[in-house]
């Protein structure tokens, strides 16, 4: 049965570095929806198309358009034992359609990993990313409109997850082994691995 992780975590939360740590230690892609969108949006398909404005802006892409991403994605042979999904779900009806999707796959969601950042250290962090990143959307003025965006969305997703006993709390502002440690944890109590 494949595994499903979810990572949640505000921009610069520590989602990238975590979830390439996790892709090395159970060899289950990495499957980061905005990194989807970015490769889209250089080679200029159609769906890179649709999805430009909305992410310029920093606003959600519609659900329809980033459910069949993901499930493309999720079709592809590396993704044959699971993934660690970043930044998707992002609303309660991509986390419904997650759900459906996850059965085509003969999975569930195993586990939620939230990455808890405080709002000062995720404005420090990205401003250091965007450095070097040139990603348009590590702008402050963007920055701060996908910070909350992400803010008042995230909270209806977790009380969604810890209903269904999924969620995990990560301190995610203590160093990264210890960070590790923490999700290392919480996927054991929820699956049984190690
Ligand atoms: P990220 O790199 O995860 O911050 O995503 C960058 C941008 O891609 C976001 O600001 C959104 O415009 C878009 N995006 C990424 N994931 C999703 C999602 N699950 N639903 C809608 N839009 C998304």
């Amino acid at each position: 049965m494949p595994t499903y992780i979810l990572l949640f975590g505000a921009p610069g939360a520590g989602k990238g570095t975590q979830s390439a740590i996790l892709k090395a230690e159970y060899g289950i892609p990495h499957v980061a929806s905005g990194d989807l969108f970015r490769k889209h949006l250089s080679e200029n398909t159609p769906l890179g198309q649709v999805a430009r404005g909305y992410i310029d802006n920093g606003e959600l892409v519609p659900d329809d358009v980033t459910v069949e991403m993901i499930r493309d994605r999720l079709h592809e042979p590396d993704a044959d034992h699971g993934a660690v999904l970043d930044g998707f779900p992002r609303t309660i009806p991509q986390a419904r359609e997650l759900e459906k999707l996850l059965v085509e796959f003969g999975g569930k969601v195993d586990v939620v990993l939230s990455l808890k950042v405080r709002e000062a250290t995720l404005l420090e962090r990205v401003a250091n990313r965007a450095l070097t990143s040139g990603r348009a959307d590590d702008h402050p003025d963007v920055l701060a409109k996908r910070i909350k965006v992400f803010l008042s969305q995230t909270q209806q997703l977790e009380d969604y997850y810890r209903e269904r006993g999924l969620l995990a709390e990560i301190e995610g502002e203590r160093p990264v082994t210890d960070v590790t440690g923490q999700i290392h944890a919480a996927i054991a109590a929820r699956t049984g691995r190690d």
